[in-house]
Parts: structure tokens; sequence; C-alpha cells
């Protein structure tokens, strides 16, 4: 295959194999475009093809995935995004982790979509790729550093023009949240990537590519790339979303009451206006910064002072602010500022929630002070600092914590399962849902464990409409009483729309907040991505993409936990026998039968069966049969 038959793509997957240093480059195939576009696409495919069925995440044969869409790195809005795919040391089942910054972008120039690592290295190593030269280096002077400063420590040696890719201690030690860093700032966050990387001794990886990537038509290209970027400018949150980011929208989750308090025991904190967008650009921000081509740069970089020292930081972002401002009760924004997670490698969502659980463990009497070392407290910055620490390295008490809050749960029992905040294994992020059915369901049954990114329907929910965060969070609106929350058949119907719609902006390889949050319309996309690439998509199709990626990533969860199904879409007790205390939502829960009249429309209306199990007709369907040959138990 000429490389010129996939415009739009450097046609090639690089794999480098840690154990035996091996390098090759093969091309991209034909039928893994046209099945699975790019991004996250590509991560499920290979995932599902290439790791042995039963893997041990940490094990030389467990893979971890760095694939990039057709639409990353060209001239366009928001083009640096890259996805991270493994199977998860912190639930065992399908694992993926998206990034912005420009790492991408450098992956392709330097001639390569997608990057495989498996193996593991014999001695802490480093990649280098420098357009065709790659390297497996030594890396042990890296070793033990926060991954901000071997970022800089690898800029300094290799040069500014490399885009870097490193963990910190977290990943080194193993901590099943690990992330992976890369601009200073900019996480693969979610699913333990870092501690994959760490597993197989990789502390960094240092690309720099100067090639060019081949375009259908160019001229075209260029017109469509600039008008995109016009569209995006002239909408009317364009000059709104900007100066705050995603921490615009604390205000109306706690008006809303479902912003996580104290280990999600509420959902509005009274103390929010010390933690919203405002305070962020009163008390901390320096700058905007944004990914690769961004017109919208979410990025906030700042300077954090607070009694434990200073920092310069980028973030918090909105999740941030909830798990670690909302669930750990901190009480300012130069509190919440995320510097030490991310010097230690830690994704600031998983780490906020396993925190703020084990300070009710402790209050609760579950965990006593002479196992975690000192008292912990909801609203201490100390406590939070103290135990931060002890996780990334895995000492005492945060050898426990490091294992994530289902597993932690498991080892102290005594009930406290039913407050540890997760779907799957993967905690819980900054929503809290008791009052918010679709968005219940939406954590649920998203495909790496409880994650918002894979569908965000509270607006379905509360504000009785499909809208964009941006009109939701313009409405003027008191923190009074919620009316509750209706359950019906397109409570899964919405979600399921919003399933296939925001994971396919991680195929495409752009960012998603400008259709989502500004409403910058999807023909742009088709169009976008016709012209770079050749291939006419229409919106419609894609999403069909969107939906046999979704179908392949739950059979990746039937085929690698034996007994999986309905049992996996459950919330812990909390959800769903616990009123909420207070706040605009007081008096609410879901109890577990509207939650299972909830996935039997959502089962039914995605062609699985009562369990939860895609039908072997479902995957034929969608022209899945190496997944409808490996769950054979379909019906
Ligand atoms: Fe990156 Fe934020 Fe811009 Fe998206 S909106 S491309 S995440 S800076």
């Amino acid at each position: 295959m000429k490389q010129t038959d996939l415009y739009g793509y450097s046609g090639r997957i690089l794999r480098v194999d840690l154990g035996s240093g091996a390098v090759r480059r093969e091309p991209l195939s034909e039928d893994l475009v046209d099945r699975f576009i790019g991004g996250r696409g590509f991560v499920a495919k290979l995932l599902f093809d290439e790791v042995p069925p039963g893997a041990d995440p940490f094990s030389p044969q467990n893979l971890l995935i760095i694939a990039t869409g057709p639409l990353t790195g060209h001239l366009l809005p928001s083009s640096g995004k890259t996805h991270f795919g493994t199977k998860s040391p912190a639930t065992g089942g399908y694992a993926d982790s998206n990034m912005g910054g420009h790492f991408g972008p450098a992956l392709k120039y330097a001639g390569q979509d997608v990057l495989v690592l498996s193996g593991c290295a014999d001695r802490p190593s480093y990649l280098m790729i420098d357009d065709e030269r790659v390297e497996i280096r030594p890396s042990e002077h890296l070793w033990g550093r926060g991954a901000l400063s071997a970022e800089k420590q690898l800029k300094t040696e290799l040069g500014d023009d490399f885009q870097i890719l490193a963990i910190g201690p977290a990943g080194e030690h193993q901590v099943r949240y690990a992330c992976i860093s890369h601009d200073f700032g900019r996480q693969a966050g979610r699913t333990g990537v870092g501690a994959v990387l760490g597993s197989k001794n990789l502390k960094a990886i240092a690309v720099r590519g100067s090639g060019r990537l081949p375009v259908f038509d160019l001229d075209a290209a260029f017109a469509a790339g600039k008008e995109a970027f016009r569209k995006v400018a002239a909408k009317p949150g364009f000059s709104a979303w900007t100066p705050e980011g995603t921490a615009g929208i604390t205000n109306w989750c706690n008006e809303m009451g479902v912003f996580p308090t104290r280990n999600f025991q509420t959902s509005y904190a009274g103390h929010y206006p010390r933690i919203n967008g405002k305070a962020v650009l009163e008390r901390l921000k320096i700058t905007d910064k944004g990914c690769a081509c961004c017109p919208t740069p979410c990025g906030k970089y700042g300077h954090a002072r607070t009694p434990l020292g200073d920092a310069y930081v980028e973030g918090p972002e909105y999740e941030t602010i909830a798990l670690f401002g909302g669930n750990c009760l901190l009480p300012g924004i130069e509190d919440v500022a995320n510097w030490l997670c991310d010097e230690l490698g830690l994704d600031t969502i998983s780490a906020g929630a396993v925190i703020s659980w084990a300070i009710e463990c402790f209050e609760r009497g579950l965990i006593p002070e002479s196992r975690i070392g000192r008292p912990i407290a909801f609203g201490d910055l100390s406590s939070v600092d103290y135990l931060l620490r002890r996780i990334a390295v895995r000492d005492g008490i945060g050898d426990l914590l490091a294992e994530g809050v289902k597993r932690a749960a498991a080892e102290v029992g005594q009930g406290s399962d039913a407050f540890a905040i997760h779907v799957k294994g993967l905690e819980w992020t900054g929503y809290e849902t008791r009052n918010a059915p679709s968005m219940m369901l939406a954590y649920l049954t998203a495909d790496i464990g409880a994650h918002h990114s894979r569908a965000w329907v509270l607006g379905h929910d509360l504000a009785g409409a499909w809208t964009s965060v941006h009109d939701l969070i313009s409405s003027d609106r008191a923190a009074d009483r919620q009316p509750p929350a209706v359950i019906r058949p397109d409570c899964a119907r919405y979600v399921i729309e919003s399933q296939h719609t925001r994971p396919l902006f991680d195929a495409l390889g752009v960012c998603r907040l400008q259709y989502m949050e500004l409403g910058f319309e999807e023909h742009h996309y088709a169009r976008l991505h016709h012209v770079i690439t050749g291939r006419e998509r229409s919106w419609e199709e894609m999403l069909r993409v969107s939906e046999r990626i979704w179908n392949l990533t739950r059979a990746f969860w039937v085929r690698e936990i034996p007994g999986f199904g309905r049992a996996w879409d459950n919330p812990p007790r909390r959800f769903t026998s616990e009123p909420v205390p207070d706040g605009p939502n007081a008096g609410y829960f879901l109890a577990q039968e509207k939650l299972d009249r909830l996935l039997d429309w959502y089962y039914q209306a995605r062609g699985w069966n009562e369990d939860g199990i895609p039908t072997r007709q479902t995957l034929l369907r969608l022209g899945l049969p190496e997944a409808a040959e490996a769950i054979r138990g379909g019906k």
C-alpha cells in the first residue's frame, strides 16, 4: 500500500517491544481505517486483537497503545488530541484515556499514527523517537523524579522541540490510578495508563517529527479549516468559555445540587464561591493555555500560594475542583490547585475520590489513626498532602489507598464498600446523580467505569433539554429545590446517543469541547474529514462506527472478566439507599428498582441481552464477527 492511499494519516504503526528492544514499523491497514477511523477506534481494535485474554495488566503481555486520529495534527480547531489505551490495572477491563497538548501531532509528523508498546524494559528507560530514529535509552537519572521535573529535564537534554510524555513516582510504583503527563499540565488521567507505563519500566517518551501529512484536497482543507476557526469564534459562548475554562461550571453544579461533597455524602458545598471559576481568575490565573490549534484554550496556567508552599500549576479544572474542593472539602482555590498530583503523576479524580473515602472511613472509625499515622479530616489541606505523598510511593496507608476505592474497601470491609464511590473499579467523577437518572445511567454504562466524558446528559435530567453547557450555565438560577427528575425510556436513548457522539471526537483526534460546549455543528467535522482523508462519511455513518467501537469495548469486558454482566453496571449502595441530606436535591435517591428499569431500557435499545451482553446478532450487524466469536455466550 502506498502511504498516499491514506490521506490524513501518516500511514504507519510503530511497534516497540521494550523487552527485546525490537522496533518495527508496519503499514496502517485500510480495514482498520474503514472500520475504526482512528484514535479510540484503533485503541479498541488493537487491544481486542492483541492483548492475550486474561493477561495481567502489569504483565509484559499487556499493551500500552497511543493512537492519533485522521484529524490530529492538521490545521483545524483543536487538533491536538491523542488517545491512550490498555487493559486497566484499576478495573481489569477495557481502558482508555484522552489527552490534549502537542504529542499526537508530533507523533504523526515523525511518521506514525499509532505507537504500540509491549514487553518490559530490563532497566528504567525512556523511549526517544526522532523522525525515523527510535531508541530505548536508560533513564535511571529520571527515576524517582516528578512528572513535571522529568519533562523539564528531558527538554533540557533533548531540546524544546521534543514533545514529552512522563510518569511520576505514582506510575513507577504502579499506583492503579497513575496518569501520564505532558506539556506541564496535560494528562491522560484515567484508568491507570501511567501505572502500565511504570510496569514496563518506561519513565518517558520523547518525540520530534518534521514530516508532512498527506492531505486529499489541500486547498479545500485549508478553506474548511479557516472557516471552522471563523465559525467557532462566532459562537455565542466563545468569549465566555475561555476565561474560566471548565471551572466555570462550578456555580451551576452547586445550584443544581450535583456537586460531590464529602465523599458524595451530599451534593452542595456552601463554600463554592471560593473554589469556582471566578476564584481561578482572581487568585490563580496568569494566562490561558491550550492544546495544538485550539481557539478556546481551557487550560489556566497560574501561581498557587498555599500554606504548604508555592507552585506554578495548570488548572485546576472542574473535575479537580469537584473532587478536592467538594469531596475533600478543601476551602480555597489555592488548596485545590493540582500541582502535587501533577508532579506525583496521580489522576486528580481518583486521588480525590480515594482520599475522601479514606477520610470518611477514619471519621466512622473504620480505619484507625494507628494505621494512617495521624488524624485526617475533611477540609484539611495537610491531611490531603500527607496522603497524596504516601499514595504515590505506596508508603504505609498509601499502599492500601494506591489500590483504589474498590480494592481498598474490600480490604477494610465493615460496610465501607457502601460509600466506595466507583463503577467497575473506576472512581466516580465530578457529578452527584441521585436526582439525575440519565447521568446516573451514563456513569453505570460508561465503558471504562464511572466517567463523565462518555455521555454528559445532565442537561436532559435537570434542564429537560439536550443543550450545550454554555446555554446551561448562562441561564439565571437560584439554588432552590430541584423538582424530581423523571425516569423514562428516553433517558436510555439520550445516553446512547451521547455515548456515540462524544467518543467519536476521540476517534477523529480532535477536542469535543467546541461541539459539546459551544454548539459548533457536526457537519463541519464530516466536511473536514472528507477534504483531509478523501473518504466521504456522513456524520450518521461516523456515528455507526462509534457504535461499533462501543460494542467492541463491551465485548472486551465480557471476554476479560469472568461472569461479567448486569452486576457490573450497578452503583455503590449510597446512591440507591441514602437520600441526599441537604441542598437542592435534598431527600432524593435512585432506588435499585428504578435503576434496573433504566438498565432494561438501555440493554434493549442497544441490542444486548437482559444481562447486558451484546447479542451475536448485534455484533454481526455492526460488523464485529471477531467479537461475536470471542463471546459466544451472547444469544
Ligand atoms: Fe485542549 Fe481545552 Fe482547547 Fe480542548 S478546549 S483543545 S482540551 S485547550
